[in-house]
């Protein structure tokens, strides 16, 4: 990170105890509002962690050309899905943004990345951010996926965003690292831990690979075989998983949590970094 915005910051974002690194498993919209177990354990991280200054997250759901970051005071709640009930529409989520914050991630020289005053905090950050911090009291980021960027260019930009680490700000990267709709096996939807094998063998070698900090082979994922092609047939809802890898450094502790899979084609499999 460019050193000037972070001096800029340095009222707001004093130097501060390193926060973790979360990669969640967000699975369904419904999720928000059900009380399951990975709503549970969502509920217990968020008040196992110390407070944040400000939550930068990092969602399968918004992709564009370029990374762009929410800068506006309030971001809206968008309701990016179809066919759910009216409950799940009415969900709000007012967390403040934080303007000050996305202008110092503006201010990154490589690559760039560009204020948005259009988005605002789609599913895939508030179906979990409403169980971690459910006052909606800490300031929230989204930060965009750039579908032009190879995967080594997310993990590099990760890098860059690490030192946030130190000021207070948790990054979260929300996305499902086995993740096929498509081949979703929708009447074993209720079938606790429901996995084809293939899911089953991409899920174990992914954990393995995080595991043993084998970043290479993460970032190397459309070339390790049948198992993995089948699990991220696009790669939207894995490339958060890049970004906190990127953030982690053999020093932390990797805890794993909702290790579950859903429907056969899907995991809730999270990571908790530090
Ligand atoms: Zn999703």
């Amino acid at each position: 990170m460019n050193l000037n915005s972070l001096h800029s910051l340095s009222s707001s974002f004093p130097t501060s105890e390193r926060m973790p690194v979360l990669f969640i498993g967000h699975g369904s919209p419904m999720n928000a509002i059900e009380d399951n177990t990975f709503s549970k354990e969502w509920q217990r991280i968020g008040k196992s962690l110390p407070k944040p200054n400000a939550i930068i997250c990092i969602s399968a759901h918004w992709e564009t050309k370029g990374t762009f970051v929410t800068a506006m005071e309030k971001p809206p709640t968008i309701h990016d899905f179809g066919g759910f009930p009216q409950s799940l529409f009415d969900v709000q989520y007012p967390a403040p943004g934080h303007p000050e914050l996305a202008t110092a991630l503006s201010q990154f020289e490589q690559p760039n990345i560009t204020l948005d005053q259009q988005w605002g905090l789609d599913h895939g950050a508030w179906s979990i951010l409403k169980h971690l911090y459910p006052n909606a009291d800490v300031p929230v980021l989204e930060l965009s996926i750039d579908f032009t960027l190879k995967p080594e260019q997310h993990y590099q930009l990760a890098k860059q965003l690490s030192v946030l680490r130190d000021r207070g700000v948790l990054i979260i990267g929300s996305g499902n690292m086995v993740h096929n709709l498509r081949m979703v096996e929708w009447s074993k939807l209720n079938v606790e831990n429901y996995s084809f094998d293939w899911a089953a063998e991409a899920n174990t070698k992914m954990k393995s690979f995080i595991d043993s900090f084998d970043h290479a082979s993460l970032i190397d994922f459309s070339n390790q075989g049948q198992a993995f092609k089948l699990a991220i047939p696009t790669s939207e809802h894995y490339i958060p998983l890049l970004y906190t890898i990127g953030m982690s450094t053999k020093a932390d502790n990797v805890r794993l949590f909702n290790d579950v899979a859903v429907g056969g084609s899907l995991t809730m499999t999270s990571v908790q970094f530090g």
